[in-house]
């Protein structure tokens, strides 16, 4: 009778996504601070910092800082406002990349995936291997760095990779869960905020050892519905499952200079939108049923509408023809158009990933 074996579960969370991106297609900036955000408008700006690279970190800078304080601690950075649709391009070539050679894999947000790595390494040894051969890859293929925590659960896997970046691998070896993870300061519990840490501090709480010296119940008591989700990750007990979410849609749009009632212009910027829409189709590797649009008048008056392709499709022709369709449905309105909008929905993953996975991991899955 075959024994099943520990998890092993790798974070992957890319180092300084946006900043990294940003320095891919303009290699001068790699030694510079790098900001991205809301316009300084020199110092007087209003709004936040999203992203900045290390060098940045180095005057104090910081994500959701203030883009006034920002300047003010370093007026000398490089500041650019956030190309969404670029960093989205790269995400889905990364995660195409991780995704294509694992059974198990969720990605968690623009920048980070979970891996489950049963079905490839009997050990933390061979998981490690194996992730710093596909970091080369991801560097070599994308120019980006990423860094990667490994352990039995997602919770602790999330947690170990911030303990190294950039670039770093944090391994938390087997049964040592609980050990690792009572020095660090509640806060790094996913899902403990401000309000929670406050709760816990009023009752002496401040690390997770702490949180596991307690009896469920108290923690339960104290914190309501999440308690038991916080007990369980400080004591290594978290598992959830390594499971990628159903994709819902993709769209893109875009506010016109000035309010237009040109539909030769409008069904330009259409096309344009219909491009963009196909090449994100395409990268992601992604087929879709219904393309809808969304049209805003003068006034924010917002129609959307739909059609349903006959099959799946990756086309942009498709996306474009059915487009173009629609928007004639609304060329009798008298008001001026302010924006348009595309969507492609009811979209899965290409079947050839499936082909792909078996080469990638030749062997070890049947
Ligand atoms: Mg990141």
């Amino acid at each position: 009778m075959s024994v099943p074996s520990a998890r092993i579960v790798a974070h992957f969370d890319m180092d300084s996504f946006y900043a990294s991106a940003e320095t891919k297609r303009n290699p001068s900036l790699r030694d510079e601070p790098v900001v991205i955000g809301a316009d300084p408008k020199d110092g007087k700006g209003r709004g936040v910092v999203v992203s900045c690279n290390y060098p940045a970190r180095k005057f104090g800078l910081r994500s959701a800082m203030p883009i006034s304080e920002a300047w003010r601690l370093c007026p000398q950075a490089v500041y650019l406002r956030p190309d969404f649709e670029y960093y989205e391009s790269l995400s889905s070539q990364v995660m195409q990349i991780i995704r294509a050679r694992v059974r198990d894999f969720e990605q968690v947000s623009i920048d980070e995936a979970f891996v489950d790595l049963r079905s490839i390494a009997t050990t933390m040894g061979e998981a490690e291997a194996w992730v710093a051969r596909l970091k080369d890859d991801l560097r070599t293929e994308t120019g980006l760095t990423c860094s990667v925590g490994l352990a039995e659960n997602k919770s602790a896997a999330k947690i170990a990779t911030d303990l190294h970046k950039p670039d770093g691998i944090t391994v938390i070896g087997p049964g040592m869960t609980k050990e690792f993870l009572a020095p660090l300061p509640i806060g790094v519990i996913p899902g403990v905020g401000v309000k929670t840490e406050m709760l816990l501090k009023e009752i002496g709480i401040t690390k997770v050892g702490d949180i596991q010296k307690l009896e469920v119940d108290l923690v339960k008591k104290r914190l309501g519905g999440s308690g038991l989700w916080i007990w369980d990750v400080a004591n290594g007990l978290e598992n959830e499952p390594v499971k990628e979410h159903e994709l819902k849609s993709f769209s893109t749009e875009r506010t016109l200079e000035e309010d237009s009632k040109d539909w030769v212009v409008i069904e330009g910027i259409v096309s344009e939108l219909a491009a963009e829409l196909g090449d994100r189709v395409r990268s992601a590797h992604i087929v879709f049923r219904k393309v809808g649009i969304k049209v805003r008048f003068r006034g924010f008056e917002t129609h959307t509408r739909e059609a349903r392709l006959a099959t799946y499709s990756n086309d942009k022709d498709a996306i474009l023809r059915e487009a173009r369709s629609l928007l004639r449905t609304f060329q009798d309105k008298k008001l001026p158009v302010r924006l348009v909008g595309l969507r492609v929905s009811e979209v899965k993953r290409e079947a050839t990933d499936q082909t792909s996975i078996s080469v990638w991991i030749d062997g070890l899955v049947d």
